[in-house]
């Protein structure tokens, strides 16, 4: 026996972070976040090795040739990348863990080729004037990051359909809840029926 894959992508601003760490405090399945590795500098709050592993550039392109990375992409064109670490992905699996991919758009789709099992959800705020009031709510991205930001969102929904689930983020808990009854019936072996 093996864990499943989740795979949760969605704009940023979508809120998608907050769902992910309230899924993983009250769903009461196996569930475990894969930690990314990053390039991007740390935001005030985030600690190393729980939000992210962050490392330089250097460190990041010998991981890469190494061959370490199950998905690796430059996510927002704008020099900074993110990996997932194989190797944290397929021991938790082998534990038996559900293991959850946070991951943006192209590096989902990767995933999803190697693994077309994978639970995949999208998660979007409906619009994008709310994605981007949500953005400037947050209050921590400059105006240049939150266009590009809007610019990826704006692609990132039309890779809606190759996902197996729509979760329209309205409120946090409903959000949450929905999830969690999704992935429910996977502990019984359940597919994607739709
Ligand atoms: P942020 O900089 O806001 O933490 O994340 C930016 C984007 O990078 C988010 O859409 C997030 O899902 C995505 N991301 C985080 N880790 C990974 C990863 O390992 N691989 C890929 N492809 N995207 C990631």
């Amino acid at each position: 026996m093996s864990g499943n894959l989740i795979i949760v992508s969605g704009p940023s601003g979508s809120g998608k972070s907050t769902v992910v760490r309230k899924l993983l405090a009250t769903c009461e399945l196996p569930l475990q976040l894969s930690i990314s590795v990053t390039t991007r500098q740390p935001r005030s709050g985030e600690i190393d090795g729980r939000d992210y592993y962050f490392v330089t550039h250097a460190e990041f392109a010998q991981r890469k040739s190494r061959g370490e990375f199950l998905e690796c992409k430059e996510v927002f064109g704008q020099g900074e990348w993110y990996g997932t670490l194989a190797v944290q992905v397929y021991e938790g699996l082998d534990a038996d863990k559900w293991m959850i991919l946070e991951i943006d758009v192209q590096g989902a789709l990767s995933v999803m080729q190697k693994h077309p099992e994978a639970i995949s959800f999208f998660i979007h705020p409906g619009s994008l004037p709310e994605l981007e009031a949500r953005l400037r709510r947050r209050g921590t991205e400059s105006e240049a990051s939150i266009r590009r930001r809007l610019e990826v969102a704006e692609e990132e929904l039309t890779a809606l359909s190759h996902y197996k689930y729509e979760i329209i983020n309205r409120e946090i808990e409903h959000s949450v809840r929905e999830m969690c009854q999704i992935l429910e019936p996977y502990s019984h072996g359940a597919t994607k029926h739709a």
